[in-house]
């Protein structure tokens, strides 16, 4: 294989015996071949003409992406291609940091709902995700082992305060892993965490009632007692819970997060007269943080329009994407996005909530969800195409959709994973 400066110079050499023919070829090649012949490439990747958002820098704006050896080595508008040793084209495409996901279920094989990490998510742009409560201690080392070592996606978890982590409940046992309080064992969550704070970023409780029964509020206190052990947040799963949403809610500390934030069953975070309850309220200005979590059935377009009507918005935007929703409603993380784009936020408001936000909220290791230079080059092009298309949410509740974000490239450190969507230059 030869670059297309060999090409051009191989090219030029066998034509170089036809005179007329050669000259015109020359005259126009000129140029080009002296902007080449310039300098050696000095970068691995370049993505190109593209619009960046990147919120960690307050960028969105026509750059291009310089990489060296798997790190951000420059961002700057109009870098000459011939400075790179291979070229994306990302022109009319938004280009941002690796989204981070910090909700989704990828123990594929052993709780019932998981799915294949690497197609549903570092293909679909998010290069960092967090496996929100699969594993508790017994399963997490397998999680670590068959999981997080083997797949491309950065993998990263909040460990379940269940032993058992998710490996109960599915549609053919409806029984959850806190129905026997037994299992919530903090002194071995605290030991599982001690030994992988690597890979764990925090904890996570799920206190529906089919999952944690009359046990809630106790359930909750073994997971703050273990989150409070090791100096991590808790992420608690709510909806359709025994206990009523502000006594939950009173448990919780700043650095917190509630997932599910938007749902549209019994135990929200409106009253009944669809006003935001005080409670949460207060838990939002003591620093607890909104997440979404989509999910099969924990997304209602009709509450989150009440919410943001009244200045209620989420902090961070995950999808939960899991075997029960993956081929719709949720489908991936840039699906998500494009409904709230729906909802009246801006590009740049979505992107953060799935960048920088997530990677302020569970402490990342530095650089994640940002491109500044010095970070890991993980990057995701999307395409924001006009086209009608018809969103639905976790209740089957439909919006007309205008737009839709759709994953075209994602680089981890550098590198292209799988098949470009768009043209790559070498
Ligand atoms: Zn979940």
């Amino acid at each position: 294989m030869f670059t297309p400066l060999q090409n051009r110079r191989r090219f030029l050499s066998r034509t170089i015996f036809l005179p007329s023919l050669v000259c015109k070829l020359y005259e126009q090649a000129e140029p080009l071949l002296a902007a080449q012949t310039a300098g050696v490439p000095v970068y691995d990747l370049l993505i190109r003409g593209g619009r960046l958002i990147d919120p960690s820098q307050n960028l969105s704006a026509e750059l291009d992406v310089a990489i060296l050896e798997g790190k951000v080595a420059r961002i700057a508008a109009n870098i000459a291609e011939s400075q790179a040793r291979q070229v994306l084209n990302a022109k009319g495409m938004i280009v941002t940091p690796g989204l981070v996901d910090i909700h989704v279920h990828v123990y594929d094989g052993v709780a019932p709902l998981g799915i294949p990490a690497d197609p549903n998510c570092i293909a679909k742009g998010a290069t960092s995700v967090v496996d929100a409560g699969s594993a508790g201690a017994h399963t997490f080392p397998g999680f670590r082992q068959y999981v997080v070592r083997m797949v491309e996606t950065r993998v990263y978890a909040l460990l379940n305060i269940s032993v058992i982590g998710q490996s109960t409940l599915s549609d053919g046992n409806q029984f959850g892993e806190l129905l026997d309080l037994r299992y919530a064992n903090p002194k071995l969550a605290i030991r599982t965490i001690e030994q992988n704070r690597d890979v764990i970023l925090g904890v996570k409780v799920r206190l529906t009632e089919n999952i944690a029964g009359q046990n809630d509020l106790r359930a909750l206190g073994l997971a703050r007692e273990a989150a409070d052990a090791v100096g991590l947040p808790l992420m608690i799963h709510i909806g359709a819970t025994y206990s009523p949403l502000p006594k939950i809610l009173a448990m919780l500390k700043t650095g917190d997060l509630v997932t599910h934030s938007f749902h549209g069953r019994e135990g929200g975070i409106l009253d009944n007269r669809d006003r935001i309850l005080p409670e949460v309220r207060r838990a939002i200005e003591n620093g607890i943080l909104l997440d979404v979590g989509h999910g099969a059935g924990s997304f209602s377009f009709g509450i989150a329009e009440k919410a943001f009507a009244q200045g209620v918005l989420p902090g961070t935007i995950s999808s939960d994407v899991h075997q029960g929703n993956v081929n719709g409603p949720v489908y991936d993380l840039a699906t998500t996005l494009s409904k709230f784009l729906h909802m009246g936020m801006s590009l740049e408001e979505v992107i953060r909530r799935a960048t920088s936000n997530p990677a302020d909220a569970l402490k990342f290791p530095s650089g994640t969800g940002s491109l500044k230079v010095g970070a890991a080059a993980d990057a995701a092009v999307f395409e924001l195409r006009e086209a009608p298309w018809e969103m639905v949410d976790s209740v089957r509740e439909r919006r007309p959709g205008k737009w839709r974000l759709r994953p075209m490239a994602t680089m981890k450190a550098g590198k292209i994973y799988g098949n470009s969507v768009i043209p790559v230059y070498q």
